[in-house]
């Protein structure tokens, strides 16, 4: 059998290298030239690592430069935890580079001679009889394909096109991400301020600090009139420790990337031939910044899932596409119900209170942590 993958994120590379990995034919479509999109999702999480082990890649990755964190909460005035408490192999989530990680993902799956990755490809129709149409610097072509699996992203044509609904659960705040050089030899670990209207968490991108200005969704028209001298002095004033630098930003046109956040599920996750999964089958918060790892995760479940019934060829039963669902939706789903909704739903003023909460309750602590670090459903390659 031969599977067609729309997009070349997190959840198409693995999967793409998973199944190449047991001799099936998989063709990865990536609309874009390279990986080296700025500002994504950058945290690796404890059970992605061990994939990554697994997988034989442990040398590999930790070569990548990455910035870590093992405290969990809201800064340092509001510690719930440390991963170190949960005796897990990696008890901390690196910050490397999504281009970097990609980039390794790409390198491993083109060891094997079924895989075939093409870049500046992009989908532009699914096929009545199976693949999809994409278009290139030559022009359309088609791919035949028994199967195949949309990895697209949160604005999939592929469930778009198969009218596949989706639920939407919203978020009402939405992201401005910007750097910052770092000072050095200061030490500028990972942290998390609360300030009014706004939350601002900061990376350790080691030769820079990547900063995430949290808002209202409805305060951004006038974030962006108000103009960089009153985000400057927001910023300022919510991380003192950074006021030195803020002048360095030019304008919120240059030099600030605002991300409309959504957090939205897919009701059914497959159609005739089709399978989604990843942000295209149920787009995750930055909360937690867990999106990388779920779509890991979900590539994971679909390839121990699939595989067999890839290897001996005919058209992809519907009970195995649902299975994938069944398997990969209650994790994420609890994830979402417990973790993200609750604090979507939260005012900032209620932070504090919330982490008070956790910090003290000792088994709340460690539900909570695991659920971050490993997820409700740790998947292993098979
Ligand atoms: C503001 C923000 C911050 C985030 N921060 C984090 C974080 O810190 N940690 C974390 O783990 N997650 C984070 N996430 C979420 C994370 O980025 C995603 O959950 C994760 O990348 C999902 O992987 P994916 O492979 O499913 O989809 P994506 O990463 O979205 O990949 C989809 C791919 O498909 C390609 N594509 C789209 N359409 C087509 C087409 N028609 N043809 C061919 N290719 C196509 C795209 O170019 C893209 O490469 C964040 C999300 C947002 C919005």
């Amino acid at each position: 059998m031969t599977v067609a993958i729309s997009g070349g994120g997190p959840a198409g590379l693995m999967l793409g290298l998973l199944l190449a990995r047991q001799g099936i034919e998989v063709t990865v479509l990536e609309k874009h030239e390279d990986f080296l999109h700025d500002f994504r999702g950058d945290t690796i999480h404890p059970a992605t690592m061990e994939l990554l082990d697994q997988l034989g890649l442990h040398d590999r990755f930790h070569k990548i430069p990455y910035g870590k964190f093992q405290d969990v909460g809201f800064g340092k005035d509001l510690q719930i935890g440390s991963l170190t408490e949960l005796g897990l192999r990696y008890p901390f989530v690196a910050i490397a580079p999504q281009w970097d990680f990609l980039n390794l993902i790409a390198e491993e799956a083109q060891r094997y001679p079924g895989f075939t990755l093409k870049m500046r490809a992009e989908v532009v129709d699914p096929l009545p009889e199976g693949g999809v149409r994409y278009r290139d610097r030559d022009g359309e072509h088609e791919l035949r394909a028994d199967l195949t699996v949309a990895c697209d992203g949160r604005d999939s044509l592929l469930r778009a096109r198969a009218g596949l609904p989706v639920r939407n659960i919203g978020a009402p705040f939405d992201v401005a991400w910007f750097r910052l050089p770092r000072r050095d030899p200061e030490v500028e670990e990972f942290y998390y301020r609360v300030a009014p209207y706004k939350w601002i968490v900061g990376f350790d991108r080691r030769t820079y600090i990547q900063l995430a200005y949290v808002f209202d969704k409805n305060r951004r028209e006038k974030l962006i009139t108000d103009g960089i001298g009153a985000f400057r002095d927001g910023v300022a004033r919510a991380v003192p420790e950074i006021a030195d630098r803020v002048a360095l930003l030019r304008s919120c046109k240059e030099d600030v990337s605002f991300l409309d956040v959504q957090v939205n599920r897919a009701i059914r996750w497959y159609g005739k031939g089709l399978l989604l999964i990843g942000d295209t089958a149920h787009a995750m918060s930055p909360m937690g910044g867990v999106g990388v790892n779920y779509a890991i995760q979900d590539a994971v479940g679909a390839a121990n899932i699939l595989c067999d019934a890839l290897k001996s060829g005919g058209p992809m039963p519907e009970h195995l596409l649902r299975a994938v669902q069944k398997r990969r939706e209650p994790p994420m789903a609890v994830m979402q119900r417990r973790l993200v909704e609750p604090a979507l739903r939260g005012e900032v003023a209620n932070v504090p209170r919330m982490a008070t909460l956790m910090r003290r309750v000792h088994p709340v602590r460690r539900a909570l942590m695991r659920l971050l670090a490993v997820g409700l459903r740790k998947e292993n390659i098979r």
